[in-house]
């Protein structure tokens, strides 16, 4: 059996896979949540799920002080309820990284050199970068001997031309502090972009695609055939498309007049904008679910943070059609994206005279894998395809072991 484990590690949570890459099908996965929180008893707690069951004898509830012990539960839990990966181990294992600068380009075999660099670039990712490097030194104390592969959420925007990805600021001070826009939820954009052509049937390298990955965090993408040239987020994931709590686009001189006028510090607008804004600035409610419900219900302040939220999309699927030149087909992922027939049909209302439109029937079916939501015949296909960025992880590490 030849088996990749997938490592997702966050600050206090450690999120796993472990994909049996001939069939490419989930045999377990796990998370641990509250690492660190204090020690205090019972205060981590571990899901697991084996062969799609998650009975609650698999859950657990323990202190788990570092991402080193969390590796070790992990691997206990292997051990007690399989498959075991003492006797079977993995052939590789694959920790997503968030931010990969202008250095990483592909999944990368981890190296003391690579660590050094997901350390250096930290300063661009302090959310997140550290806490991957503690996943990826957890996995190399448990498994020394197995490949560790980085796999970066900027990597697949490095193809951005200078144009898409520079801001119009001072080019000395912007190269010497790396300002620039990376871009993120790479590994998404890859992988739908690539089931959405298998979906059609036909080559990505011969397809103009807009992806739309609405989850808590959002962002679309351009890419053409199979490689991104735009991307809606910039040097943090915070540019581009609303959110559930941020703001996206926005005007950087409402940060100098609301420093000036409202007396915001730095770390006040960061939270503002990262925390307090999206969905939740404007009606009070970050879950997309609630939202549109109180729009239903005749919620002013939530119709109104819904028609922002369509209205941005509608305003970047315009801007990469004129970057692609045309459009073959707009696909809808991740949270929001797979679930909600309300944002997909609002988002691209209107835009017959551009060949799209959504089928009302077809978008109202829910779940199931990928599957096309514009009438037969439309000259642009819209899809949703479910994203699988473990899967993507654990294709990328075999392409480099
Ligand atoms: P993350 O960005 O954290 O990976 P997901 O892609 O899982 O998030 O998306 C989570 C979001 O999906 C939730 O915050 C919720 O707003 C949204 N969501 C889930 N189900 C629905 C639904 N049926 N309708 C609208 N939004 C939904």
């Amino acid at each position: 059996m030849s088996t990749v484990l997938v490592v997702n590690s966050g600050s206090s949570s450690l999120k796993y896979q472990l994909v049996e890459m001939t069939t490419e099908s989930v045999l377990a996965n796990g998370l641990i949540e509250r690492i660190g929180d204090g020690g205090s008893a019972g205060s981590s707690k571990h899901t697991v799920t084996v062969d799609g069951q998650s009975p609650e004898s698999f859950s657990s509830e323990s202190p788990i002080a570092d991402h080193a012990e969390a590796f070790r539960v992990m691997i206990d839990a292997f051990e007690k309820h399989g498959p075991s990966m003492k006797n079977d181990p993995p052939i590789a294992i694959g920790h997503r990284v968030v931010h990969g600068g202008k250095r990483f380009f592909g999944p990368t075999v981890v190296t003391d050199l690579v660590k050094i660099n997901i350390e250096d670039l930290s300063e661009l990712a302090p959310l997140h970068n550290p806490a991957n490097l503690e996943g990826i030194n957890a996995a190399q104390q448990a498994f020394p001997s197995i490949p560790q592969v980085a796999v970066f959420d900027t990597a697949f925007h490095s193809t951005l031309s200078p144009a898409a990805y520079s801001y119009a600021i001072d080019a000395d001070l912007a190269d010497k502090y790396r300002v620039r826009r990376y871009g993120f939820h790479g590994t998404s954009h890859k992988y739908v972009s690539g089931a959405a052509a298998e979906f059609l049937g036909q080559p990505v390298e011969e397809l103009k695609i807009i992806v739309l990955h609405l989850g808590n965090g959002a962002s679309a993408c351009a890419v053409a055939g199979g490689k991104s040239i735009d991307t809606s987020m910039g040097l943090t994931p915070l540019e581009g498309l609303v959110m559930g709590t941020r703001s996206g686009d926005i005007d950087p001189a409402v940060l100098i007049h609301l420093h000036r006028k409202a007396n915001l510090g730095f770390d006040e607008l960061d939270e503002l904008l990262n925390r307090k804004s999206g969905l939740l600035g404007l009606s009070g409610r970050g879950d997309m679910r609630d939202v549109v419900s109180a729009a239903n219900d005749g919620d002013e302040a939530a119709r109104v943070a819904l028609d922002v939220y369509l209205h941005r999309i509608k305003h970047y699927v315009g801007a990469y059609m004129a970057e692609l030149g045309g459009v073959d087909a707009i696909v809808f992922t991740a949270g929001v994206g797979e679930n909600s027939d309300v944002v997909r049909a609002g988002a691209l209302a209107g835009l017959e005279g551009l060949g799209i439109s959504v089928d009302a029937e077809l978008n109202s079916v829910r779940g199931g894998g990928a599957r096309r939501i514009s009438p037969e015949g439309s000259p642009v296909a819209v899809l949703v395809v479910p994203t699988n960025e473990e899967l993507e992880i654990a294709r990328q590490c075999l392409t480099v072991i």
